[in-house]
């Protein structure tokens, strides 16, 4: 304690007064650096199997390794629905909380994951495309996702037929195009229901595919829904955009796990999407060639000094400021597919980073979707 509050062998004196003032500043710096670090993780898991498909699949030695971090180093792993509940509300969450979500209804998650999970006594969301259920060896049965719900794990809404949801279908009207989503989603609710007994308002797009009009249908249905786009969550974020980490396929080094789990949110005030530097674009949607630029419109107080980007397939890409705006765009055009622009700085504190990330849809030059999964 400072001497002024020690009584009489302590005078005030200008030396004391200044060291009072000296360790205040330094207590409130620290509480401005622990201050946005009340990060929380949605991590992403498709199958845990050491069989194929080897694109999303991690070994059960692999994803066990990575619980025995969160484990060491004391992270909080809460249900899904609580991150929901903080981002609706703005309820405060301990630094380094985690959540934990599958999707695709395969078996291994009963048999691999499962187990591992209920030894730990952690939740975990299972997000089920409904027609698949019970239909091969490959997937979950009901019964088997009723065994889960019953000892705490939330089963949760990944559409009915896990189509590709920002997709028109030739001669389909607007009105018929919206229905067959709205129908592709609630179909899948009322499933859950009725065999689980009860399904929270959550959504997980399939292939964590969405454009503006996707987004929403989902948010006048109710739902906060999540994509496969990397990042911390965001407590100003987008509720029909939540981003998750997705783990598995080439995703699966202990060292890359760690540092994601312990990534901040850029603190993203306002996003634009430009197709040139003039013209303004609102479209998730891209052509073959298309170089959008990507503008990050960051809060001044935790404004970063050191913006990094990468798109996907291109490595590191262009980052410019311009108007205290950070401006981003791709290297080479884009191509058939998704593309994600990642975008990271330091924080400031040892291992952790602002984390940000973007994603479109590509085309081909003619606007026909040329890739499948
Ligand atoms: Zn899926």
């Amino acid at each position: 304690m400072p001497g002024i509050l020690l009584g009489t062998k302590h005078l005030l004196s200008t030396k004391h007064l200044f060291a009072f003032a000296l360790r205040s500043l330094a207590l409130l710096a620290l509480i401005v650096i622990a201050w946005p670090a009340r990060a929380a993780v949605v991590l992403l898991y498709h199958h845990v199997s050491d069989s194929p498909p080897k694109s999303t699949s991690i070994s059960p030695q692999a994803f066990e390794a990575q619980m025995d971090y969160l484990a060491q180093k004391n992270f909080k792993v809460v249900p899904l629905t609580t991150l929901v509940e903080h981002l609706r509300t703005g309820t405060a969450l301990p630094d380094r909380t985690v959540a934990i979500t599958f999707d695709d209804s395969y078996a291994s998650v009963y048999e691999s994951a499962y187990p591992r999970l209920k030894k730990r006594g952690w939740p975990f969301t299972f997000f089920v495309n409904t027609d698949s259920v019970g239909t091969s060896s490959v997937f979950v049965t009901w019964a088997q996702l009723r065994e889960m719900a019953n000892n705490g794990v939330t089963i949760a809404n990944h559409s009915s037929t896990h189509g590709h949801l920002p997709r028109r279908k030739a001669a389909e009207s607007e009105e018929e195009y919206r229905q067959r989503i709205r129908n592709d989603i609630e179909n899948a609710q009322q499933k859950i229901i009725k065999e689980i007994g009860s399904a929270p308002q959550m959504f997980a797009y399939p292939f964590g595919e969405y454009d503006a009009d996707v987004q929403q249908i989902v948010k006048k249905m109710g739902y906060v829904a999540f994509g496969q786009q990397s990042g911390p969550l965001y407590e100003k974020g987008d509720l029909q955009a939540v981003p998750r980490f997705p783990f598995g396929g080439s995703f699966t080094a202990l060292d890359d796990f760690a540092m994601k789990v312990n990534t901040l949110p850029l603190p993203v005030r306002a996003i634009n999407f430009y197709k040139n530097k003039q013209e303004q674009s609102d479209s998730l949607i891209m052509r073959a060639g298309d170089k959008p630029w990507l503008v990050l419109d960051i809060t001044e107080r935790n404004s970063p000094q050191k913006i990094n980007c990468f798109a996907t397939g291109q490595g590191a890409i262009h980052v410019e400021t311009i108007d205290k705006k950070i401006w981003v765009q791709a290297k080479g055009a884009l191509t058939p597919g998704r593309t994600r622009y990642n975008c990271t700085a330091p924080s400031g504190e040892k291992g952790r980073f602002f984390w940000y990330t973007q994603q479109w849809l590509v085309t081909d030059k003619n606007g026909n979707w040329t890739y499948q999964d």
